[in-house]
């Protein structure tokens, strides 16, 4: 009898034991294991900025403080999901390294933070004339010439522009190369450019054409993230300017093989926005938003049936006949496939 009570109350512990590690809150989606958090540029190994620059701050500096905070709020929102940062601190990560980690880990989804920035508005008015004397002719002839010159002044006042948007790549458009140029710049500025890029032209047809077969397996993902972000960032009543494309540049979204878009939260060259940018109500209302873009996009698949996204099917590594490649993606473009 004591024996029987003493084996009832250990199978009862151990009924205990079980039901009180049961996990609470369960991750019961299946189409999104694991996201990528890309804090964008970084401090260089001197020590200098490489993102865009505010009056007082800089974009290296507010990435990484978004990124922490979105980090918090995923995890928090998605419990189960891998989080992984390509960037933890204030230093810089080559672009290649952030694509690696991001393939390495076989990211289902790939959001990279950053500042926008807009170059000042140039003025110019007349505020009077000059005399200019010259001489005209040689010996006999020679006689002196005046003539008035208008005077001007030149001044930049700041770039009003505000608000945000968010690029997926897109290989059909040929637009925006200094937005590319500027994010891109770390790239260039890596000592090992040939090592690491190898022989890429990110212009060359080739590229294009296997750009484009990437975006095509991910277009439709990244673009309804891309609009599930942009929703967000209405409906708590920033300007945005939706979803973009751009063909030129933004490596690191090319360079992922998963849906990814890169999230412009702001223009460091607004002074209201850099206030913004820089509080912690701002970055922690940039975070909030993405996050519940992220869970709609979620709730998209799961409705959509869209299984795990990492399917890599057949995607050539490369082609030696670029040229018929690129034929052969425009006919099967054509043929809506
Ligand atoms: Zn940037």
């Amino acid at each position: 009898m004591i024996q029987k009570t003493i084996l009832l109350s250990f199978f009862l512990a151990i009924i205990v034991v079980l039901f009180s590690f049961t996990p609470t809150k369960e991750n019961k989606q299946k189409v999104l294991k694991t996201i990528i958090v890309d804090a964008g540029h970084g401090l260089m190994p001197g020590g200098g900025h490489n993102g865009a620059k505010g009056t007082y701050s800089y974009e290296d500096d507010i990435c990484l403080a978004i990124d922490k905070i979105l980090v918090a709020h995923l995890e928090e929102a998605l419990p189960g999901v891998k989080i992984i940062e390509t960037r933890t601190d204030e230093n810089i990560v080559p672009l290649h390294r952030r694509a690696e980690i991001a393939n390495e880990n076989h990211g289902d989804l790939f959001i990279s933070i950053h500042c926008n920035a807009m170059p000042p508005n140039q003025h110019s008015e007349q505020i009077g004339t000059k005399t200019v004397t010259s001489y005209v002719g040689k010996g006999k002839k020679r006689r002196k010439v005046t003539r008035k010159v208008p005077q001007y002044r030149y001044w930049t006042t700041p770039n009003p522009r505000k608000g945000t948007e968010t690029y997926i790549w897109g290989a059909h458009k040929n637009e925006d190369k200094e937005v590319a140029v500027r994010e891109n710049a770390p790239m260039l500025q890596e000592e090992n450019y040939k090592e690491n890029y190898g022989d890429i032209d990110p212009n060359s047809p080739e590229f294009i054409a296997l750009s484009l077969l990437k975006t095509k397996q991910f277009f439709k993902r990244s673009a309804t993230l891309a609009g599930f972000v942009e929703n967000e960032f209405t409906k708590v009543g920033r300007t945005s300017s939706g979803q973009q494309q751009r063909q030129i540049g933004i490596w690191v979204l090319q360079a992922t093989a998963m849906p990814s878009v890169l999230v412009e939260t702001g223009f460091l060259t607004n002074r209201e926005e850099e206030d913004y940018l820089n509080s912690k109500e701002g970055q922690d209302e940039i975070a909030t938003c993405v996050t519940e873009a992220v869970k709609n996009y979620i709730n998209w698949l799961e409705k959509s049936n869209i299984q795990n996204s990492n399917t890599q099917n057949n995607e050539p590594a490369s082609s030696n006949d670029t040229k018929a490649f690129l034929n052969m993606i425009e006919t099967k473009e054509k043929n809506g496939l």
